[in-house]
């Protein structure tokens, strides 16, 4: 069981981090993950379109695998992923371009909203403040502050997703073990440098995508294996 104790947080930082993250930064260099494919459709999209399109992305994100997540995204830049094209398509149909998302029916109701607000309140453009972003249907903090950093590159705070929230953990990234993606957030923010905000979710989330997975992360391959307090447990008849 974990006890928290009451300390002065102040200045703490992980051990090692400058090197573990040197190291991470070094299995990412080839950038061959999934999410760092780009998107091969024919259309042209407006800087506007293309912030919508980072917002659309994140909402189907949650509970959605990032292959599956990837193709749909594909699906509906070919069918026209601009907010008033979204709303003139039925839902049935906007259902039958991102099938199999997960949770897929709900997110066509939260689409269909956050579009009719966007064209209503934001000249079909998307919110720039954490604080409005919250207020779309289905957005949740993880999204706002990613969203922040993509859509409008002002990173003001680090989107924490599935894999950013698992790797932090496993790597004792946070001063005390973290419940939830948002507490991770916190405790990740309280001590890396604000220059790397960015770069740390994508970073993280392509190294949780090929080598530090969910399930059996393959440490055996991993430069951090003596550094990582999992990676020093593991052993290669575990793999
Ligand atoms: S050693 Fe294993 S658990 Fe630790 S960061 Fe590397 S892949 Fe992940």
């Amino acid at each position: 069981m974990h006890i928290k104790v009451e300390v002065d947080d102040e200045g703490w930082e992980p051990d090692n981090w400058r090197i573990v993250y040197k190291n991470i930064r070094k299995m990412r260099e080839d950038k061959s993950a999934i999410c760092d494919r780009e998107y091969k459709y024919k259309k042209k999209y407006s800087a506007k379109e293309k912030r919508f399109h980072v917002l659309i992305g994140l909402m189907l994100s949650s509970r959605t695998q990032d292959e599956t997540n990837h193709a749909a995204m594909e699906r509906l830049k070919e069918h026209g992923l601009t907010v008033e094209n979204i709303l003139k398509t039925s839902d049935k149909k906007l259902g039958e371009l991102i099938y199999p998302v997960g949770f897929w029916r709900t997110k066509v109701k939260y689409i269909k909203e956050t579009c009719q607000v966007l064209k209503d309140k934001y000249d079909c453009d998307i919110p720039r403040t954490v604080k409005e972003l919250l207020q779309l249907k289905g957005v949740g903090p993880k999204m706002a502050y990613l969203c922040m950093c993509s859509a409008w590159d002002e990173c003001v705070g680090i989107g924490v997703d599935t894999h950013v929230h698992r790797i932090a953990g496993r790597l004792e990234w946070t001063q005390h073990p973290c419940k939830t993606p948002e507490d991770t957030r916190k405790g990740l923010e309280s001590w890396l440098p604000k220059s790397r905000w960015k770069e740390v979710n994508i970073m993280l989330v392509g190294f949780g995508q090929q080598i530090c997975l969910p399930v059996n992360p393959k440490c055996g391959e991993c430069l951090n294996r003596e550094l990582c307090p999992v990676g020093r447990k593991w052993k290669p008849d575990k793999e």
